[in-house]
């Protein structure tokens, strides 16, 4: 076991592959990232950019044989968690660590009842009698806002509408007191306004209970009401990190500037809005430079072949784009710097 240095949870260099009929699919391709106890870190970008895979691997959830975590070290409260058995592992998902779907039907089993789902996992992992458990539970749901819990707790789950049962889910996923929630697309699934309840619950919570959590969603409105920081990724990497503010108001890397223009903006007349154009790379062979390099209206002959740097804009804020670098003037000169 590695030493701890009082982050809750630090994903170094992390490389997850896929083995495919098509061949090897590069999904998450040296990802970096912490979080600290009561803070929501969001993961935003499009499908297929990695963040799922890499929220699956935190979780210890990469399917096998086919996934793979190829190289990179995920400490959880100081333990690399990468090695540990599966016994070990089960151990602490669910009970220190918990994950919400995007939908509550594939967290809830239709033949049980609430209240039977809602107290196994808490009876498995922390020992509690049968009536401890259903006493927790009881509060769980109301703590998640749900009436009548001791009636609840005997139906099941076609009895509750789609906002309700995503509430059951994260009852479930907070009843054995986690450090750290990974809540993927949670609020996708449901209609606008049971959406903003469940940001809003999810803010409650946070307060009640200091608990940390990791936004994974493709929704940049999810990230303004819910994150402090930002982790921007692209093709398998994180391209740029900062907090909500410097995401929002300061953003560096040009993947990051086009997400924002791509979303309506009631301040701004609706011509303003200019979806990306093309797609990520294909990422069964990722480029050798920038991948965001056939998409970038400031691409340079460097980006094609080199990787950039992670650039520093300040203390909590950092971009991967050469434009930043402090050679870009060199670069845009094309004076050669390798
Ligand atoms: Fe665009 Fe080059 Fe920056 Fe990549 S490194 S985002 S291609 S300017």
């Amino acid at each position: 076991m590695k030493k701890s240095s009082g982050k809750l949870l630090e994903v170094k260099n992390l490389h997850v592959s896929f083995q495919t009929h098509g061949g090897e699919v590069h999904a998450v391709r040296g990802v970096d990232f912490d979080i600290e106890q009561g803070e929501t870190l969001a993961i935003v970008g499009e499908s297929g950019c990695g963040k799922s895979v890499t929220s699956l691997a935190v979780m210890g959830l990469i399917p096998k044989p086919h996934g793979k975590i190829v190289a990179g070290s995920i400490q959880f409260k100081g333990t690399e968690i990468t090695a540990l058995s599966a016994k070990r592992m089960r151990r602490i998902q669910g009970s220190d660590l918990s994950m919400i779907f995007q939908d509550p039907m594939t967290a809830l089993n239709p033949t049980l009842t609430i209240g039977s789902q809602l107290t196994e996992g808490i009876i498995y992992q922390k020992k509690l009698s049968r009536q401890a458990a259903h006493q927790k539970a009881i509060e769980m749901l109301q703590l998640v806002g749900l009436s009548n819990a001791e009636q609840r707790m005997k139906q099941y789950p076609h009895q509750f509408s789609g906002g309700m049962r995503q509430r059951i889910v994260i009852a479930m996923a907070l009843i054995c007191k986690p450090s750290l929630i990974i809540a993927d697309e949670p609020t996708t699934a449901l209609d606008v306004t049971i959406q903003a309840q469940i940001l809003e619950l999810f803010d409650q919570i946070q307060e009640e209970t200091n608990v940390s959590m990791i936004m994974i969603t493709h929704d940049l409105g999810v990230v303004a009401k819910t994150a402090d920081r930002v982790a921007v990724m692209y093709a398998g990497k994180i391209v740029e990190m900062g907090n909500k503010r410097d995401i929002f108001y300061h953003a560096k890397h040009p993947y990051t500037q086009a997400l924002l223009n791509a979303i309506v903006r009631l301040d701004l007349p609706s011509d303003t809005l200019k979806p990306i154009e093309g797609a990520p790379p294909d990422l069964f062979a990722p480029p050798q430079g920038c991948s965001f390099c056939d998409r970038c209206p400031f691409a340079m002959e460097v980006c094609r072949h080199v990787q950039p740097p992670t650039t520093a804009v300040d203390d909590h804020h950092t971009a991967d784009c050469w434009l930043l670098d402090k050679r870009a003037d060199a670069i845009r000169q094309k004076v050669e710097i390798y």
